[in-house]
């Protein structure tokens, strides 16, 4: 993530809607990955310090919990932001605490988009006519509503649609399911990383030059999907998983392996953007040599740890990455490297 200032010179951040100092009005412009405090002109239109000549409007969503600072094109015909307009279904809002489950949901797939568009990676939308467009379903089952008829939501991907149980926003229930599955590692960010990695599945991989690449590193697909994640569940991972695997539950099947990846990808390339932006590492550059990347990337996480631990909490980066998950990493890096090319420029200092 960048790091963004006021006209006041006050340092804001990536969810505010005001400065805290002067008390500007601040948006963030998704086509520049851009927070800019903003002025109203004579037609009430929002223009910010950083465009002057383009003129904007909030997102619908702006004005009520869900807090939403994104911006739209004055001339766009949407009233919902990009991210906003992604999602289809929420929980329903006559529970007071599906509004903070929404809030915190549409919270972290902002996050999550920020750094597809940091990548200039293409989000074909469902409210686009896109065939398999994109589009997010916030689900509850009984475990949050004892009144609904589904049992169980699970989160996951298929042509496009996105499921995320709503209770995932809940820290109390992604803990005790981080338990149950002994995990080390369970964040709500990291489900819209790992889904979004599915429908990117399709588009990059599937019936493309990349998919015999793509089986010599992750494995065949063809294993069949729905036997092995019963396997998985019912028998567990092999012991020797860490040697290959990133996590447990990457070792279930390809198409799991591949999504974890994917994930950790995006976490490593936000990150590290950030660990730039607060000069803890001189510089990242999204198109540079993978073995670079990763040298810094490691001894990031080494101080991550550390002061983690001084802090009394838990190692921030809980993985250890194997000579074979680093193959599988270099392999998402240059496979999204002409993408990334296409950008002006991606190195911060
Ligand atoms: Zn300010
Ligand atoms: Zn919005
Ligand atoms: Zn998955």
């Amino acid at each position: 993530m960048r790091r963004f200032f006021c006209q006041c010179g006050q340092e804001i951040f990536f969810e505010n809607t005001h400065c805290g100092v002067c008390g500007s009005q601040l948006g963030f412009i998704p086509e520049l990955q851009q927070l800019s405090s903003l002025q109203e002109d004579d037609n009430a239109w929002l223009m910010t310090d950083l465009f002057p000549l383009q003129r904007y409007r909030s997102c619908f969503h702006r004005d009520h919990e869900l807090a939403c600072n994104w911006l739209i094109p004055a001339d766009s015909p949407n009233t919902q932001c990009i991210s906003c307009a992604l999602t289809r279904t929420i929980p329903m809002l006559t529970q007071p605490d599906n509004w903070r489950r929404w809030r915190t949901l549409e919270a972290a797939k902002r996050r999550m988009i920020y750094g597809l568009l940091r990548l200039n990676l293409p989000i074909n939308a469902y409210y686009q006519g896109y065939e398999h467009g994109l589009v997010f379903d916030f689900l509850e089952d009984q475990r949050t509503n004892p009144d609904l008829a589904l049992e169980h939501v699970l989160s996951g991907h298929s042509q496009g649609v996105i499921t995320l149980n709503a209770a995932e926003a809940d820290g109390s229930f992604r803990e005790a399911t981080r338990e149950a599955m002994n995990e080390s590692y369970r964040t709500l960010l990291g489900h819209f990383r790992h889904e979004i990695g599915h429908y990117y599945w399709d588009i990059l991989i599937k019936e493309t030059e990349h998919y015999a690449i793509f089986c010599d590193v992750f494995g065949f697909t063809e294993q069949d999907y729905q036997s092995s994640l019963n396997s998985y569940y019912s028998d567990g991972p092999a012991t020797d998983w860490p040697e290959f695997y990133l996590s447990a539950y990457a070792s279930a099947h390809p198409m799991e392996d591949w999504a974890e990846t994917w994930s950790h990808y995006l976490m490593m390339s936000d990150t590290m953007e950030t660990a730039v932006a607060y000069g803890l590492i001189d510089h990242f550059d999204y198109a540079s040599d993978f073995d670079v990347l990763m040298t810094d990337w490691l001894s990031l996480v080494v101080k991550m740890n550390a002061l983690n631990r001084s802090v009394g909490n838990t190692d921030a980066y809980p993985f250890v990455v194997s000579a074979s998950v680093r193959k599988k990493l270099k392999f998402i890096h240059q496979l999204l490297n002409p993408l990334k090319k296409t950008r002006e420029s991606v190195a911060f200092l």
